[in-house]
């Protein structure tokens, strides 16, 4: 079939598509134009983070290193998001993940991909937070890679989708105080033997769905610096209130 004909079959899908499943704001519902993610009144409730932000773990109201990254410095070197944990976006975010509306990754990984280009073109490679097996079994997907293949690919810094993998099983780190959570993921991660001499030196992205008190992807920074790694960046769709611990 030439491109003609592919672009009629996919427009003919598309147009099924709306029919059956007409667009519709995938936070509330309300009807949207073709390939429109949020309605303009969720959109206008995405709430970007204040600046100014710590350099280090990206905590708004922060114009220098903010108290916790004085005290503790964190194994990563700059953490930022694109937004609020808050109104539709977390609502979004809580449909993809825990009720298994996989279709809501696209968009979201669209929404990450609007991260401007220096918070990720610098780095070697893009590493996203691994789930341990059982869990990705259980949810079917890995949120966080999902997320990861929406930022542009090609020329750009290399996925590396098995970089990192989970040693052992965690509990939910939700509902945990930040205590709780450092333990509950101290050295649950692991570099792959195979990608070792790839991370002499370099630069990696990591990236996750929320950054809530940044403890799991500090133990990943601990893990890929320890292999080798010179610079580790974390990039999150939205970070939750409270921040840093
Ligand atoms: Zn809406
Ligand atoms: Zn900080």
């Amino acid at each position: 079939m030439g491109a003609r004909g592919g672009q009629a079959l996919a427009n003919l899908a598309h147009g099924l598509r709306d029919l059956l499943f007409p667009p519709a704001c995938a936070a509330c519902g309300a009807p949207v134009g073709q390939d429109e993610f949020l309605c303009p009144a969720c959109q206008g409730q995405v709430e970007p983070l204040a600046a100014p932000a710590c350099p280090v773990c990206g905590l708004p109201g922060h114009s220098w290193l903010c108290p916790a990254c004085q005290a503790s410095p964190p194994a990563f070197d700059a953490a930022r998001s694109l937004a609020a944990h808050a109104g539709p976006l977390a609502e979004v975010v809580r449909g993809f993940k825990y009720q298994r509306r996989y279709w809501l990754g696209q968009g979201l990984a669209r929404l990450l991909g609007d991260a401007p280009r220096s918070w990720w073109a610098t780095v070697d490679l893009i590493a996203p937070v691994p789930l341990h097996p059982r869990r990705l079994v259980a949810r079917g997907f890995n949120q966080a890679l999902v997320l990861a293949r929406g930022l542009p690919g090609r020329e750009g810094p290399e996925l590396a989708p098995r970089l990192l993998s989970r040693r052992r099983y965690t509990r939910p780190q939700v509902g945990l105080d930040p205590g709780a959570r450092r333990r509950n993921v101290a050295g649950a991660f692991a570099v792959a033997p195979n990608w070792q001499d790839r991370l002499e030196g370099a630069w990696v992205l990591l990236v996750d769905d929320v950054f809530t008190t940044g403890a799991t992807v500090n133990e990943c920074a601990k893990a890929l610096k320890q292999a080798g790694a010179e610079r580790v960046e974390v990039l999150t769709l939205a970070r939750a209130a409270g921040g840093k611990s």
